[in-house]
């Protein structure tokens, strides 16, 4: 799911850097055909079609080629623009904020499942050509004579639409990173099924409270579903998967402020500060385990019924955190054995 959304978020920024070029172009072709580069104009008119075409491109998947190509569309045509109107009109920065666009989208064919097409490479022929470039035009004159002052203005135009791309890029760039930063740290803490933090999460937390000894007075419990298996078995996995969020979400819903995770498969642990009388919140806990006993479980016109079983350790000062957990386990397999819905203190 979250890969499809990737995808589309990739796909939908390359038709946005499309239809960017494409208004480029078309704004270059009006620019030159008022100043009569005859040569540019034309170049211009090829590249709006180029662009326009890039939309199809890119609808039929063919991305790879279509990068390649608008790589080698920019340098022929900033090359001819230095070349027909002089080094003084700027076209020459585009050879440099090309390297941008070219290790993005890079970085997109690779996101999309397409090639590598090796944004160094082509790097290094966007320096290449702006020296060669540079090296032409000092050594011929420019195919146009133009106005100085235009050329001056030409210059500003282009300069800023370099510094407006690259603003407007290195902004995506950092958003982006900072969403999937976001989303790696949802992925890396939390249980997809249930949206709780997962073992390892609340493990990190634990070892922190543990170490800085803050876990007086604290205790934990390890619910876990009675039966769960057969669940799976007669229902199918999709119904067990329904039951566990169903379960986590009434989990949740009552712990309100303790910490709370998916211990693992039908296992949740929850984990908070005792009552003013130093024990364990009983009622807390009874009050799950008595909500999840009444609830209507409906699972495609199927109702069920299900119960756990809670184990429940207060910390005693000099236990390991292994130590706590363990004695919160052994009492829940005291709750199962001895019948289980019921929780054991
Ligand atoms: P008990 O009352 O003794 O706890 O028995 P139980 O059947 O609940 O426990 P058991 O350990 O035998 O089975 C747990 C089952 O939980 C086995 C496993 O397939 C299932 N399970 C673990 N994770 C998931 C999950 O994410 N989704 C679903 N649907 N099932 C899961
Ligand atoms: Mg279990
Ligand atoms: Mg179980």
């Amino acid at each position: 799911m979250a890969q499809e959304r990737d995808q589309r978020m990739a796909m939908k920024s390359i038709y946005i850097m499309n239809g960017f070029l494409l208004t480029v172009h078309s704004c270059l072709f009006v620019f030159f055909l008022i100043l009569n580069v005859n040569l540019m104009t034309y170049v211009n008119v090829v590249s709006v079609i180029f662009y326009a075409a890039g939309f199809l491109m890119l609808k039929a998947g063919r991305i790879t080629s279509y990068i390649l190509a608008v790589y080698f569309e920019i340098m022929i045509h900033m090359f001819l623009a230095v070349v027909s109107m002089g080094w003084d009109c700027g076209f020459q920065l585009y050879f440099i904020c090309s390297i941008a666009i070219v290790f993005y989208a890079d970085y997109f064919s690779v996101r999309l499942g397409h090639t590598h097409i090796q944004g160094a490479v082509l790097s290094i022929g966007c320096a290449a050509t702006y020296f060669a470039t540079y090296a032409l035009t000092r050594s011929h004159p420019p195919f146009y004579a133009i106005d100085g002052r235009i050329m001056t203005a030409g210059h500003v135009i282009n300069a800023l639409v370099v510094f407006v791309f690259c603003t407007l890029f290195f902004r995506m760039l950092a958003h982006s990173a900072l969403y999937y930063e976001v989303e790696l740290a949802q992925q890396a803490n939390y249980d997809k099924l249930t949206g709780l933090a997962n073992r390892r999460h609340l493990l990190e937390y634990l070892k922190k409270e543990h170490e800085g000894k803050l876990l007086l007075e604290q205790w934990v419990a390890i619910m876990d579903i009675d039966d769960f298996k057969k669940v799976n078995d007669v229902y199918g996995h999709n119904c067990g998967d329904y039951v566990l969020q169903t379960i986590a979400g009434i989990i949740s819903r009552y712990s309100g402020s303790f910490r709370t995770c998916r211990w693992g498969g039908e296992e949740f642990l929850v984990e908070g500060p005792c009552v003013p009388d130093g024990k364990p919140d009983y009622r807390l806990l009874e009050n799950i385990r008595r909500e999840v006993e009444q609830h209507q479980f409906l699972y495609e016109q199927q109702n069920l019924h299900l119960t756990i079983t809670i184990g429940v350790a207060k910390y005693e000062d000099g236990m390991s955190l292994d130590e706590w957990i363990d004695a919160a386990d052994k009492k829940l397999y005291k709750g199962k054995k001895s019948g289980k819905n019921r929780m054991v203190a």
